[in-house]
C-alpha cells in the first residue's frame, strides 16, 4: 500500500493572496520561468473536492493520501482570510466524506485560539479528524505552553500530531519552524506520535538529530522532491538519513499539491519504487523492506489503517 503523509486542498481563497504570490515568486526562481507563466498555472492546484487528488493518486498509484487542514487565520501577515476556521476544517472532512476509501484529514488549528482543545476535541469526535496539524509558521513556537493542552488531546484521542519544520514562502517567518524547539515536546510526550514535516527542510540534520533520540518522532519527506531535483544527491540524502534514524519513522509525502508542477506524484512515487541503476552503480542501495515502510508500511501502521 502507498500512502501519501502530507498533501493539502486549496484554492483561491483557503489560503490568502501573500501566501500565493510568494509560492509564485519562489517557484518561479526555482524552475528559472517567468514570473507571469507560474501565476498563470496557479489554478492547476486548486481543488478543494478531493477529485483532483484522487485523481492524481490513481495515476500514481497512491492508494491513501492524508490531507492536512492548516489554520492560518491567526497569522496576521497573511491577510484576511475568508474561511473560519471551523470552515477550513470542514471543507478537508467533506473531501474525505466524498472519498472515504482513499483519503484521511488531521485537523488543523492555530494553538493561540481560546477554545483551541475544544475546537481540536470537536473536529476529532465530530469531523473524524484522524492528527492533528500544527503551522507553526503562524507565528508560534512548538514548545510554547499554548500548544500543551492540544498535545493532551491528541494523545487522549490516540491521534498524531504533525508539525511543519522547514523554511516557509514569505511572507511567512521561518524562525518558528526549526526542529529543535520539538525536542522538549517529544520528550515531554514520549507517547504522542509527532512527525516533523519535510524531515526538518533546511534544517534536515538537526530533524534527523531529534528523530535518532526519541522513539516517537517521526519524517516526512515531502517537498523532498527539490531534492530529487539531482537525482544522485537525493539518493545520497536519503541513504545518509536512513542510516541515522529507523527506517521505520520515515514516511513518504509530497505536500500535494505545491509541487505538481515540478514533478508530478507518479514521478515522485517511483522515485522509491523505481530506483535508477545509476544510482545502485554509485553503491547507494536500499533494502525492499526499507522502501516499503517508507511508501507505506510505516504510515499504515502509525495511523492504524486496515492494509
Ligand atoms: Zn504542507
Amino acid at each position: 500500500m502507498i500512502v501519501d503523509m502530507h498533501t493539502h486542498l486549496c484554492d483561491r481563497d483557503g489560503v490568502a493572496k501573500p501566501f500565493w504570490d510568494g509560492w509564485a515568486e519562489v517557484s518561479a526562481l526555482r524552475v528559472n520561468r517567468p514570473l507571469e507563466k507560474v501565476q498563470r498555472r496557479l489554478p492547476e492546484l486548486w481543488d478543494i473536492s478531493g477529485d483532483m487528488i484522487v485523481k492524481d493518486m490513481d495515476a500514481a498509484g497512491i492508494n491513501k493520501s492524508v490531507l492536512l487542514a492548516i489554520d492560518w487565520g491567526l497569522a496576521r501577515h497573511l491577510g484576511d482570510l475568508k474561511l473560519s476556521v471551523e470552515e477550513i476544517n470542514k471543507v478537508y472532512a467533506d473531501a474525505v466524506k466524498n472519498h472515504p476509501q482513499r483519503l484521511i484529514a488531521f485537523a488543523g488549528i492555530d494553538p493561540r485560539r481560546n477554545d483551541a482543545a475544544r475546537l481540536v476535541e470537536k473536529f476529532l469526535k465530530e469531523l473524524g479528524m484522524k492528527g492533528v496539524k500544527f503551522h507553526t509558521a503562524a507565528g508560534f513556537y512548538p514548545n510554547d505552553r499554548v500548544c500543551y493542552p492540544i498535545y493532551e488531546k491528541a494523545l487522549e484521542y490516540g491521534v498524531p500530531i504533525l508539525l511543519h519544520t522547514g523554511e516557509v514562502l514569505k511572507p511567512l517567518h521561518f524562525k518558528y519552524c526549526q526542529p529543535i524547539y520539538v525536542q522538549k515536546v517529544a520528550m515531554d510526550f514520549p507517547d504522542l506520535p509527532i512527525i516533523l514535516a519535510h524531515a526538518g527542510g533546511c534544517w534536515y540534520p538537526e530533524a534527523v538529530a531529534i528523530c535518532a533520540n526519541a522513539t516517537n518522532v517521526y519524517l516526512d519527506l515531502s517537498v523532498w522532491q527539490a531534492r530529487f531535483l539531482r537525482p544522485l544527491n537525493f539518493y545520497r540524502a536519503l541513504r545518509t538519513l536512513l542510516d541515522s534514524v529507523s527506517w521505520q519513522r520515515v514516511l513518504f509525502g509530497s505536500d500535494y499539491p505545491f509541487l505538481k508542477l515540478l514533478i508530478n506524484q507518479e514521478r515522485w512515487v517511483k522515485a522509491f519504487t523505481e530506483i535508477p541503476d545509476s544510482v545502485k552503480e554509485q553503491r547507494i542501495r536500499f533494502t525492499d523492506e526499507e522502501m516499503a515502510g517508507i511508501t507505506g508500511g510505516n504510515a499504515v501502521r502509525l495511523l492504524g489503517l486496515a492494509e
